[in-house]
């Protein structure tokens, strides 16, 4: 028996190392890695860069509590705020306590600014997922909570994307609206554009804060630096984690400047958030994703892969419905058994991920090339024809 809590269905591979875009058995075996520890590996494995500068750091300095200022956190703030709509940048470890982080900032500005105790409510869509924390996971939808005897106030959930249903959920108490851009989980579902426009429009008018939970979507996957780049709408708040730490613990929460200044002094914290070897490594993944072939390189990538699915899928229809997705953030909706796929793939020795709607997800590092896009190709060729 494992000693380790069976909360995950772990299959039977162990990998002893990594490479790129490549995963290695005890055996020798190579995998395609097209799920990137999901959505985390962006950079692939044993990145030379990035290993280069976070031995630098391990030899100077791991840890230092927050009560210090940490040089590679700050400039780590700054480049983040640069990138995007954000003045502040608070860090955690993991996407689930960026979440718990902007509920209660969304929270406490409605407390700070209007001296409310009511305003606290926040509305989310089906199929979305925040991560496991208690907050996170009444946002993501009560029967998730239904197990652990516990219930908490202040959550409503709507239809996905769905217009009526938005307009007549928000009411005096509604503090903010927290949306996936691409819902990952749900399998790779996109929220229409003119969906996020009406969004905006309706937080502006009720005063209500915008939250886009970019803990999967964000840095690079849709083949933008964050997913809603894709529009011209910006949050109030964004939620980002995984890909920004490349496999390394590191979240984050950014805030416009109206909504941060009201975190003020023990209003929150971690112990670890923003350490020196996390806010290293998130400087040296941003490094690299700045660069300007990055999104040159994944454009061009990203369309191979789509052109190449689409002809698989006209060849193999009893297979795959429809494939959906942007970027290097795709969903393969399936005619057979998602989990059927996921396996079979993988004794072609590609790794694919499961997700909700009977999709296979493909999240495969960013970093993918040509040639290793028609290896992939002809593996999932290759996983329909076995059926
Ligand atoms: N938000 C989204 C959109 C996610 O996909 C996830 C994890 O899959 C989370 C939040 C939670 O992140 P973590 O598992 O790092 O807590």
């Amino acid at each position: 028996m494992s000693n380790v809590l069976p909360t995950y269905p772990r299959s039977g591979l162990q990998f002893t190392h990594g490479k790129g875009c490549y995963l290695y058995d005890e055996k020798g075996n190579e995998y395609l890695d097209f799920g990137s520890g999901i959505a985390v590996n962006s950079l692939g494995y044993s990145h030379s860069y990035l290993n280069t500068r976070l031995k630098e750091q391990l030899e100077k300095l791991w840890h230092l509590s927050n009560v210090y200022k940490i040089p590679e956190q700050e400039k780590l703030a700054q480049r983040l705020c640069e990138v995007s709509f954000a003045d502040y940048v608070f860090f955690c470890n993991s996407g689930t306590e960026a979440i718990e982080a902007s509920i209660k900032i969304a929270r406490r500005y409605f407390h700070q600014t209007l001296k409310s105790k009511t305003k606290n409510e926040i509305i989310s869509f089906t199929g979305s997922f925040h991560g496991r924390t208690l907050g996170a996971l009444a946002a993501g939808g009560f029967s998730k909570l239904d197990t652990f005897n516990t219930t908490i106030e202040g959550f409503t959930q709507i239809d996905f994307a769905n217009h009526d249903k938005i307009k007549k959920a928000v009411n005096d108490n509604t503090a903010a609206i927290l949306i996936e851009p691409i819902q990952g989980e749900a399998g790779i579902k996109e929220v229409p554009l003119e969906f996020l426009v009406e969004l905006r429009s309706l937080c502006d008018e009720k005063n209500i804060l915008l939250i886009f939970d970019e803990v999967q979507c964000g840095l690079g996957r849709t083949g933008k630096l964050f997913a809603h780049h894709w529009s011209d709408i910006k949050p109030d708040i964004m939620t980002i984690a995984k890909a920004i730490g490349n496999g390394f613990p590191l979240g984050a929460c950014l805030t416009s400047k109206k909504v941060g200044e009201v975190m003020d002094f023990g209003s929150h914290g971690s112990t670890f958030g923003g350490n020196p070897l996390a806010s290293v490594v998130g400087n040296s993944v941003l490094d690299i994703m700045l660069e300007e072939s990055f999104f040159i390189n994944l454009e061009v990538v990203s369309k191979e892969l789509f052109e190449g699915l689409a002809e698989i899928q006209n060849e193999f229809p009893k297979v795959i419905d429809t494939i959906r997705g942007k970027g290097l953030m795709i969903g393969i909706r399936c005619n057979v058994s998602n989990s059927v796929f996921v396996d079979k793939a993988r004794s072609n020795k590609l790794l694919t991920i499961k997700a909700s709607d009977n999709v296979v997800r493909l999240l495969p590092p960013l970093i993918l090339k040509s040639n290793e896009c028609k290896e992939g190709l002809s593996k999932i060729k290759a996983t329909c024809e076995m059926f």
